[in-house]
């Protein structure tokens, strides 16, 4: 058996896997249905935003120059002779002397080059009173002064949620030009193996993988497709695997270690290649890689933990290479709290649980790291990285965590 320094780091397998990996074709999506999906190509503003010059504020348009000899004890007056609605064009430019109702967003009439918001004026009828100079552009939102027109808005890559959809409705886009979604088929494998809902018989467990996998495809921007779960048996495994066929990308669970029903290897080396077999790392070593045709097999260890790290490391980065994302799980540098025992000779990504103090992240082990541990997985905020020849972390020395999610904020008051 490979000694664990033979084995292929994690690092290695990766780029192993990666450089079998190209972006997917592009497709149009109309905005109602391209959250979570990464833009094909740059996105350029047809128009400036704002597409005219506006007012910030709900109050009258003037000409600054008007103002300049204001003052408590002698101030301005300006006759109101124009209401601007936002919708509305005035018809009326404003001339010396004169001044426009005005609502937050509606165009700022011609000749007017400044609102004074109806908090720092006096009305009485038709006339306005402003006591201090203005500042000629106040409460002015000048055309294309957020986007130019022709400006690139979006580079492409980028993953389009809220903040982009809002930007791309606001210069008139209706469709845009994503990456296809990565198909990737989900396969478990296991005689022991039972769909939630029903019935256990003695010696069997519930199906966790293939619901986690779907998740985690479908949250890191891929399209599952799951295969119901093959037995021990490598005429089932091999019909299974020709039920992946047209996906991008086949994931396997369990079958792929040293016990005797693991035929992962075997029926992927009669149907296609293997890459690489074990990788330098806990939890996931049997960690098999390979090709059937130009379909890239990932096949993960069966433990749910192993599983779901694996996938972290190796998928999650696939899936971001079909999309030409860069975007991978955010990392943060944090003090570690307790002592961690690497056990020596792999990289290790222990699961844990963040908490911030003084500006810093700490970070605990979320329990118990045997790999078969589901609770210790679903508590977990985060992966924090052990390289293979670092034997131990003492409290107070920092690390590495890349990041599932931030403990939530405190509820907020009232
Ligand atoms: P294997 O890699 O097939 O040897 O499986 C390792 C461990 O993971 C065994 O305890 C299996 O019962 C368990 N396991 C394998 N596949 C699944 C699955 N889909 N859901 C839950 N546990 C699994
Ligand atoms: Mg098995």
């Amino acid at each position: 058996m490979a000694k664990p320094a033979e084995l292929l780091s994690v690092a290695e397998a990766r780029r192993r896997i990666l450089a079998t990996i190209h972006r997917l074709p592009e497709e149009m999506v109309d905005l109602e249905h391209c959250l979570g999906r990464v833009l094909a190509r740059p996105v350029h503003a047809s128009l400036p935003i704002p597409p005219f010059a506006n007012s910030s504020m709900d109050g009258f348009a003037v000409v600054a120059a008007d103002t300049q000899s204001a003052a408590p004890g002698s101030p301005v007056r300006l006759r109101i002779v124009e209401h601007v609605a936002a919708g509305q064009v005035s018809g009326h430019p404003i001339h010396t002397g004169e001044a426009a109702r005005i609502m937050t967003g509606a165009p700022l009439p011609t000749g007017a080059d400044t609102v004074v918001p109806f908090e720092d004026v006096t009305e009485h009828g038709d006339m306005l009173t402003v006591s201090s100079p203005l500042r000629a552009g106040a409460c002015v939102r000048e055309a294309g002064q957020d986007i130019a027109a022709g400006e690139t808005v979006l580079p492409a890559g980028e993953m389009l949620l809220a903040p982009q959809i809002g930007l791309l409705a606001a210069v008139g886009i209706a469709e845009v030009s994503v990456v296809r979604r990565p198909v990737v088929a989900i396969l478990s494998t296991g005689d022991e193996l039972v769909a939630p809902g029903q019935p256990l018989a003695p010696g069997q467990i519930y199906n966790s993988n293939t619901p986690m996998l779907r998740a985690a495809v479908e949250s890191a921007g891929g399209e599952p497709r799951p295969i119901p779960p093959a037995r021990d048996d490598p005429a089932a495994l091999a019909a299974a695997l020709e039920q992946a066929r047209g996906a991008d990308l086949l994931v396997t669970s369990g079958g792929a270690s040293v016990g005797d029903y693991d035929y992962v290897k075997t029926v992927l080396s009669g149907a296609g290649d293997i890459d690489f077999w074990r990788v330098r790392l806990r939890p996931g070593k049997p960690l098999v890689f390979g090709l059937i045709g130009d379909l890239p097999l990932i096949g993960l260890p069966g433990n749910p933990t192993s599983a779901l790290v694996t996938f972290e490391e190796f998928v999650r980065p696939a899936l971001r290479c079909f999309l030409g994302a860069s975007l991978l799980r955010p990392e943060i540098e944090v003090i570690v709290d307790e002592e961690i025992d690497n056990r020596g000779g792999r990289e290790t990504y222990f699961r844990v649980t963040l908490r911030q103090e003084g500006g810093a992240f700490h970070a605990r082990l979320a329990g118990p790291q045997d790999s078969a541990m589901l609770h210790t997985l679903a508590r977990a905020e985060g992966l924090l990285v052990v390289a293979a020849d670092q034997p131990s972390l003492q409290p107070g020395d920092r690390a590495v965590v890349q990041v599932w999610q931030l403990p939530p904020a405190p509820y907020p008051e009232g």
